[in-house]
């Protein structure tokens, strides 16, 4: 599955989401290089889904239930890695995403929209689920009868979503690299989005939030130089994934026209797979590859970002 092999051997490696879909496929890559790896994820069924997967290929993992937000949990998990193996030498902050407490529901602000009687800004609560765009929380309703305008986003719903995704990264980082800063190596690689670059419609808390790990990213990198860490993100374009496969493939396999709205924008006509990151993510964390790569955003894309259709 990986597209090209680097020696990790003997390394330790943490991935916060690793349950996910995307970093999931991290992990399994990770140990097919010979590095042991913690799954970290809220949900400890999926963490240890993945962590089985990579032990009944011969691999080394260990599955640990913990959310990114909670500081004693991370602590938790910090010594369980420690006392298995040891400090971590690479740290993912994959674990991340929307919700649509975050989200407007029409693309535009029209003016009939303020004719509508508002929601207030207690729309979308109650709602909890988080997930990434192009997700089933991506498809905020069409301006209609749910309609939620900028004006009813409550700021709850912003906060959620940058709380995960930014102090997520933030809080899983400081819990989970003092061992490298101690030993003067290490790699970090934050999970970004396309819509850090250029906010995609009706997404403003998660495409802000995006943007600000794409500059606590370089932040971060020029801060932990010193102590030789290198910190990078990469930022995935439009992947299909358990979440979204309903929103973008009808019954009979074929494109839904929302799937078809995008693949217009995508240069390279098609939708990416976690296949398609592995090899910026190998690549980024070989000292050997891209030991002078730091404080980089690597957008895999298809083109995504390089193309405006006009
Ligand atoms: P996913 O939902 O499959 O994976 C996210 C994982 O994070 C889940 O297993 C979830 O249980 C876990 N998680 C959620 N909140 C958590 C918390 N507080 N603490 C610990 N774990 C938590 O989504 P994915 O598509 O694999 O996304 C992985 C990353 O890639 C996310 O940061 C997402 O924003 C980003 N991303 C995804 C896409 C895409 O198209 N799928 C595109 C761009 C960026």
């Amino acid at each position: 599955m990986i597209p090209f092999r680097i020696d990790l051997s003997g390394k330790i490696a943490a991935v916060t989401g690793g349950g996910g879909v995307l970093c999931s496929a991290f992990c399994r890559a990770l140990a097919e290089c010979g590095a042991k790896v913690a799954v970290l994820n809220r949900t400890l069924e999926t963490a240890q889904a993945a962590a089985t997967d990579i032990e009944a290929d011969g691999g080394s993992a260990l599955a640990i239930s913990t959310d990114v937000l909670d500081t004693a949990a991370l602590e938790r998990a910090r010594q369980a890695i420690e006392s298995r193996w040891g400090a971590p030498d690479i740290l993912i902050n994959g674990a991340g995403g929307n919700s649509p407490r975050g989200n407007t529901s029409a693309e535009f602000l029209l003016e009939e929209h303020l004719a509508a009687p508002a929601l207030g800004p207690a729309a979308g609560a109650g709602v909890d689920s988080v997930s990434a765009p192009g997700s089933a929380a991506d498809s905020a309703p069409a301006a209609g009868d749910d309609l939620i305008t900028f004006y009813d986003i409550p700021p709850e719903g912003f906060r959620q979503v940058f709380d995960l995704n930014l102090l997520g990264t933030l809080q899983a980082t400081q819990a989970l690299t003092r061992g490298m800063a101690l030993h003067g190596r290490g790699t970090i690689i934050n999970i970004s989005s396309m819509a850090a670059y250029s906010p995609l419609t009706k997404v403003p808390a998660y495409a802000a939030a995006k943007a600000a790990v794409n500059n606590f990213t370089q932040w971060l990198a020029a801060h932990l130089s010193k102590r030789r860490i290198r910190v990078n993100a990469i930022a995935p374009g439009f992947y299909i994934t358990n979440q979204n496969r309903g929103l973008m493939t009808n019954p009979d396999g074929s494109w839904t026209p929302r799937a078809r709205n995008i693949l217009k924008h995508i240069p390279q006509d098609r939708f990416g797979s976690p296949e398609d990151l592995l090899g910026t993510l190998l690549w980024l964390i070989d000292e050997k590859a891209s030991g002078y790569v730091t404080g980089t955003v690597v957008p895999v894309d298809g083109g995504f970002s390089a193309f405006h259709g006009i």
